[in-house]
């Protein structure tokens, strides 16, 4: 039987008054408190560990740092989210936050990631399959203890109501004292904390949550004043160069951007395992020291294609502008982009373009993803039907973590045992890297193949193909996996990455390019940056914004070197 309301039920008590027995009560400023208080000691581990460095934890003064330090991170919470929240907004923000915060240090603590705005960026742009990858069993017990149980006890408060002139005078207050103690506490480790923060300003984007409300905040921010501006075009002189008459055959040039692949395993840089067979018996003419532009896809992709990138970097211009894609469109340079990932990232818009997964290439595709030997779908159709001048895009899956053995097909899983797990921890380093040296095994026979279409169309189409990975990758150096550190202090396993080039023998004769030389350029430094001017200077695009000091190419061109002779 249905008790009816104030009838006593079988154990004896009123409805109403059981389940006032499992309601806590609290004003907005307490809840707000306890979170805060959650958070600075459950979501800070990698922050205080960061700020600790080098301290000796004997030390009494360890321990009046650490409180200090504790004190000011619950007191700036308080005040940040005191300020968003009222009895109606403060259990909504408050949950999602519980549930952000939960990810984030989860991912923070096990790969070393910094939620800085370009890492949020990378996060938010992830599609459903890079996430499902990222799910690992670990999480969900995570998930189950840091956002479960706040969940639980945040579902039983009731916001305690008050009448508002004594809301606003308690918020008020609050936030007085919050302020109070802030400052108080950041001037008793004024000193340590001025020269930690001056040292290792990227520390900061390991304060949890503020690091994601932060971030979020640039990024919004950053992506208002995008949409207000289209993207300026550059280069309006673009035109094409003197070569285009005197080219006898149609010209094509395959630029592979790769994903994740780093220099130090790149058999051709001299890894201590050949994990570039196929190229290794190719002419191709391998640049060792290659720098990318930045630690993430998001950040290197825009920059590579723009005239100045990592030399004098601005986040906001390279976004707010056209990349070289346009330059050698607008010069009659027939561009498509071929994808096998997550997007051109903008660099691409309103150009010739599709994707892997919509070629319906059979048995390449599964779960969402496609290997990468799609990109070359079609290819030899288009060599054959062939016209003018062509760039060809194809961005690769690559090594794209933490699933590297979903990167290529089980006749690459040469080093053994690799690590058939989603979730890196289940493995050993050795397999994590097994798993990583296959997937560029696959790399290499991809770009192989590449080069062999090409090769058997040479008698009709000039043709040259660029191979540069858009950033590396840690496997474990200094506990760091995967990538996506603030540039500044990325180790170099995230920003040296493979570069290769190959030329068909007409592409070079039409280039007048002298190899020897090239080789002795492709041992020197080179970056992201050169793409801008290389492609102009390859397929003879002429404009005032060309540099010829940042073309890889130009020195070893018949001009050049003539000019040298005399
Ligand atoms: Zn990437």
């Amino acid at each position: 039987m249905q008790p009816m309301s104030g009838m006593p039920s079988q154990d004896g008590r009123d409805p109403v008054e059981r389940e006032a027995r499992f309601v806590i009560p609290a004003t907005v400023e307490q809840v707000v408190l306890v979170a805060s208080l959650f958070w600075a000691l459950a979501a800070n581990r990698p922050f205080f560990a960061a700020a600790l460095h080098g301290r000796d934890s004997a030390d009494p003064a360890t321990w009046g740092f650490v409180l200090a330090v504790a004190v000011m991170l619950v007191a700036v919470h308080f005040l940040v989210l005191v300020l968003v929240s009222n009895r109606w907004t403060v259990k909504p923000v408050l949950a999602v936050l519980v549930i952000a915060t939960a990810f984030a240090t989860y991912y923070m603590a096990r790969f070393g990631v910094y939620l800085d705005p370009s890492m949020l960026r990378n996060v938010l742009r992830t599609d459903a399959t890079e996430a499902r990858e990222l799910l690992a069993p670990a999480l969900l017990a995570q998930l189950l203890l840091y956002a479960g149980v706040p969940l639980l006890l945040l579902w039983r408060v009731r916001i305690v109501n008050r009448s508002w002139p004594k809301a606003t005078l308690v918020r008020a207050a609050a936030l007085l004292a919050a302020f109070a103690v802030a400052i108080a506490a950041l001037l008793a480790v004024f000193q340590p904390m001025a020269s930690l923060m001056r040292n290792h300003r990227e520390v900061r984007y390991l304060i949890t949550p503020a690091n994601m409300l932060w971030s979020l905040g640039a990024v919004a921010a950053a992506d208002a004043r995008g949409v207000a501006v289209p993207r300026q075009p550059i280069a309006l002189d673009a035109k094409p160069g003197p070569a285009w008459a005197q080219r006898r055959r149609p010209m094509v040039v395959v630029l592979v951007i790769g994903e994740t692949a780093r220099a130090a395993n790149w058999g051709l840089n001299g890894y201590a395992r050949q994990t570039t067979p196929q190229l290794a018996t190719l002419p191709v003419i391998n640049f060792s020291d290659v720098t990318s532009c930045g630690t993430n896809t998001e950040v290197s992709l825009p920059c590579m294609f723009a005239p100045v990138g990592r030399r004098d970097y601005d986040e906001a211009r390279i976004r707010g502008t056209e990349g070289v894609l346009h330059v050698l469109a607008r010069a009659g340079v027939a561009v498509h982009w071929r994808d096998n990932q997550s997007g051109c990232k903008g660099v691409c818009d309103g150009l010739s373009n599709d994707s892997v997964q919509s070629l319906n290439a059979p048995g390449l595709c599964s779960d969402g993803r496609c290997l990468d030997e799609g990109l070359a779908y079609g290819l030899d159709q288009r060599l054959e039907k062939a016209q003018g001048a062509q760039l060809l895009v194809l961005h690769q899956l690559g090594n794209h973590g933490p699933s590297y053995f979903r990167r290529y097909p089980k006749s690459f899983a040469r080093f053994q045992p690799a690590c058939e797990n989603d979730d890196l921890q289940r493995c050993s380093r050795d397999e994590i890297v097994n798993a990583y040296d296959n997937a560029l095994l696959y790399t290499d026979h991809v770009l192989a193949h590449l080069i062999q279409l090409l090769r058997a169309r040479a008698a009709s189409v000039d043709s040259m193909l660029l191979y540069v990975s858009d950033h590396g990758e840690s496997l474990g150096e200094n506990r760091l996996f995967l990538h996506g550190m603030p540039y500044a202090i990325a180790p170099d396993v995230q920003t040296k990455v493979p570069m290769v080039m190959w030329l068909s023998d007409g592409m070079r004769g039409a280039l007048g390019l002298d190899l020897d030389c090239l080789r002795r350029r492709a041992a020197l430094p080179a970056a992201h940056d050169h793409l801008f001017h290389t492609l102009l200077g390859v397929l003879d695009v002429s404009t005032a914004l060309y540099e010829p000091r940042w073309d890889l190419t130009h020195d070893c061109r018949a001009p050049a070197l003539a000019a040298q002779s005399r």
